[in-house]
């Protein structure tokens, strides 16, 4: 590891850094003559790092070495989330649709057998809704969580759903094959541990106002926990203009494929607030290299409780995958399409 120190620092907080690093094991030596450039050689493990970067004395930490977080790419390949029929990341593009809520059963398996046919393979749905009311729709939660689970026995697509309490995860987890956690649980990293301690894979969101770094990092709470199976999702970040919802960031999306092995996907729903842009967002995500989309799709947005304006219909979401199908071709990768169910044929 290398570290830029603070300059002209008295000796008493120089011996700080020197002593902390002697304590975990490093051998120190100083590269320049002003004592600013601290090489430190030893085990190099990834929760050292934050250990000097929390010291006043350390300005920046230059060269993580072998303490390299764990979600960085640092040459390696793509790490690829398999969930049901879907791969995220390596080359794989998945899409995930479905309902912002779950609302209703049998309006929940007409989406879901419709959504598939035209190519999704997870079905999206909340049974715990993060509102911004408390006297808004909060969700049918456990009877929604029995909804999905009918749905998925139904025509056979892997469900994606929230979590927004530490202590559902199990109960979550028992229909989930995906957890969601939102945008307003990002930094809930009580809620970030518990899902790290599964092994089921996780769609982390984020945060409205989540700098790239905070996000990378909510990741790292998850994956310090040993659950690698993190896709992450852009869903538009709070700017200064309320034309669209959010501001989808896709500068965000080019960077994270360079910076993390993680697969990255685009959330255009959130992101536009309204059906009609919900198309042209998916393409950019697209083209900016995401590894998938999560889209809000119902055949009558006018009967939902939640994000009814931007649900786009099931011929519009047909539409989005032939373009994400054009669009991963352009650089060689491939849109995973749900299989038609046996008793389709
Ligand atoms: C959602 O997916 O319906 C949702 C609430 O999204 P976000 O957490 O990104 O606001
Ligand atoms: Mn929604």
């Amino acid at each position: 590891m290398l570290l830029r120190l603070q300059k002209g620092l008295p000796d008493d907080q120089i011996e700080t850094v020197l002593a902390l690093a002697r304590d975990l094991g490093y051998r120190t030596r100083f590269l320049d003559d002003r004592a600013e450039i601290l090489n430190l050689e030893g085990p190099g493990r990834p929760d050292h790092r934050p250990r000097f970067e929390d010291l006043c004395a350390v300005k920046a930490v230059l060269d993580a070495g072998e303490a390299r977080e764990r979600h960085e790419r640092d040459g390696r390949a793509d790490t690829v989330v398999r969930v049901g029929e879907a791969r995220f990341g390596g080359g794989f593009v998945s899409v995930i649709a479905g309902p912002c809520a779950v609302e209703d059963a049998d309006r929940l398996v007409e989406i879901a057998r419709d959504v598939r046919a035209r190519g999704a393979t997870l079905l999206r749905g909340g049974a715990w809704k993060p509102r911004t009311s408390p006297y808004s729709f909060q969700g049918l939660k456990e009877e929604g969580l029995e909804m999905l689970a009918h749905a998925r026995a139904e025509t056979g697509i892997g469900i994606v759903t929230e979590v927004l309490d530490p202590r559902d995860v199990a109960r979550v987890g028992a229909v989930a094959d995906m957890f969601q956690i939102g945008a307003r649980s990002m930094t809930n990293t009580p809620l970030l541990i518990e899902v790290g301690r599964t092994r089921k894979p996780v769609l982390l969101k984020r945060g409205i106002q989540s700098s790239v770094r905070e996000f990378l990092l909510a990741a790292e709470f998850i994956l310090a926990q040993g659950n690698t199976q993190i896709v992450l999702c852009e869903r538009g970040v709070r700017g200064t203009d309320n034309t669209t919802r959010n501001l989808l960031d896709v500068g965000a999306v080019a960077h994270l494929k360079l910076a993390t092995h993680l697969p990255v996907i685009v959330d255009p729903s959130h992101a536009a607030g309204r059906s009609e842009l919900v198309r042209p967002l998916a393409r950019a995500g697209l083209a900016a290299g995401a590894d998938g989309l999560i889209v809000e799709v119902h055949p009558d947005p006018g009967e939902v409780h939640s994000d009814g304006s931007q649900a786009v219909s099931p011929a519009m979401f047909g539409a989005i995958v032939e373009d994400a199908v054009a669009l991963a071709a352009l650089d060689e990768r491939r849109v995973v399409l749900a299989q038609p169910l046996r008793a389709a044929l």
